[in-house]
């Protein structure tokens, strides 16, 4: 099988540094509009969205997410 899958542009919320990154297989298959990435810069933890309607992902602090659940977060600083 070729690689054919479409490369979007996201920008790192926390330095600005610009990458690409393919939809998940979950995201193609419309299960999930959600996933995640790390930042291949500073290493932050970015929650990154599908737009449909514009056809273009954007990136967010995975903190800024988590804000309401603190279990979470607890959770990531444990590993
Ligand atoms: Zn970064």
């Amino acid at each position: 099988m070729k690689d054919v899958r479409k490369r979007y542009e996201i920008i790192c919320p926390y330095c600005g540094m610009v990458q690409y990154a393919c939809k998940s297989i979950a995201q193609e298959e419309g299960l999930a509009n959600l996933g995640h990435g790390v930042c291949l810069e500073c290493k932050g933890f970015m929650h990154i969205m599908f737009d449909e309607g514009a056809q273009s992902m954007r990136a967010e602090k995975w903190e800024a997410v988590q804000a309401g659940s603190q279990r979470w977060k607890n959770e990531e600083k444990a590993e």
